[in-house]
């Protein structure tokens, strides 16, 4: 029997070339994220990314279904108790942005701490140094880290190599390393000069940071958010940064993306703004669509997932869904 995979939006070519490479498949990519809702699809797999959200209504649309892939390691676009009640086999791919993640959220601590983007604006306007672009060292300032799962560790390591002290926030990890200390959110947020944050939206991280917690940062203090928007309060957030209660913000992710035109965020000199482009690289999206391809040889081979959803994790509970 053949099977019909769709697979919507981005995909590299090359996990595309191990798929067209199986005789027993028949492959759909159409690179618009969007069903048509007028159209009843025949397909048994679907390969998405964050674009597409899967729901009720989606599914319907796809009455054959046996298995999602997402190709993305967040996977709050998925509705976890729709593909329960479709009886789905659902997966993600975590391994494949960890990286590129990591290294845009160190890219945001760094131009944040520096004012890189103002310093670039400033030159190519013809000026110089003034003190508005005065960063602050990294050596020995304190680092603290909130999820300490894939991309939170890969941080702390580029932070232990640039002599930072680091400390960790994460109630579901046991060992850390000789380097780290664990520390309660609000130790860890009254000890900092720099938080970046590493957590999956849940029920427990969402507005994890608010007005009340974010007051226990000091006025130096830099936030670094390429998590999720919803983790941080955004009004608090807008609120202490206009008010020069703590230093600057870089931020990836947000509540509402993309960002209005009228955004609070483009009057603000004290962030520095990327377009939810944690895993926008050429590699993650090569490695992305190659352990995509994989994900399904071994769904036909009948072998078990290997990144299933809902995740098999200690803070499982925390999703709206129970497994
Ligand atoms: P992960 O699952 O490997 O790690 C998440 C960590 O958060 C775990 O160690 C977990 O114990 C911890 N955690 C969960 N609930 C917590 C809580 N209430 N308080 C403190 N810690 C908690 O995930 P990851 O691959 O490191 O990714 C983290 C998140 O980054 C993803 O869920 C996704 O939302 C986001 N992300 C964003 C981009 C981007 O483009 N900006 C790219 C990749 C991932």
């Amino acid at each position: 029997m053949k099977h019909k995979i769709l697979i919507l939006d981005r995909f590299h070519e090359t996990g595309l070339k191990i798929l067209r490479n199986q005789p027993n498949l028949d492959i759909t990519h159409q690179v618009s994220p969007e069903l048509n809702t007028n159209q009843n699809y025949e397909h048994d797999i679907l390969i998405t990314r964050s674009r597409t959200k899967i729901n009720s209504r989606l599914l319907e649309l796809l009455p054959n279904l046996k298995l999602v892939i997402s190709v993305t390691s967040g996977f709050d676009h998925i509705d976890l108790n729709a593909i329960k009640a479709h009886k789905l086999q659902v997966e993600y791919c975590p391994e494949a942005n960890a990286d590129s993640a990591a290294e845009l959220a160190w890219g945001l601590l760094l131009s944040t701490t520096r004012n890189i983007p103002q310093a670039h604006t400033q030159v190519t306007k013809g000026l110089w140094r003034n003190e508005h672009l005065i960063g602050r060292t990294l050596k020995d300032s304190t680092l603290l880290i909130i999820g300490f799962g894939r991309i939170g560790k890969r941080v702390a390591n580029f932070a232990h190599a640039f002599g930072l002290k680091i400390i960790v926030c994460d109630p579901y990890v046991e060992n850390l390393p000789s380097w780290a200390d664990a520390v309660t959110l609000e130790e860890g947020l009254k000890n900092c000069d720099i938080v970046s944050l590493h957590v999956p939206k849940t029920n427990k991280t969402f507005h994890l940071l608010h007005a009340d917690n974010l007051s226990l940062l000091s006025p130096h203090a830099i936030l670094i958010n390429t998590s999720r928007g919803d983790v941080v309060e955004e009004k608090a957030l807008l609120h202490a940064l206009a008010s020069k209660s703590i230093r600057a913000a870089g931020l990836d992710v947000f509540a509402k993306e993309p960002l209005a035109e009228n955004s609070m965020y483009f009057e603000l000199k004290n962030v520095v703004l990327s377009p939810h482009a944690g895993a926008f690289t050429e590699d993650a999206y090569k490695l992305g669509a190659i352990q995509c391809a994989e994900k399904v040889l071994a769904f036909l081979k009948g072998e078990p997932a290997s990144h299933p959803l809902p995740p098999q994790t200690a803070w499982v509970n925390d999703l709206d869904t129970l497994p």
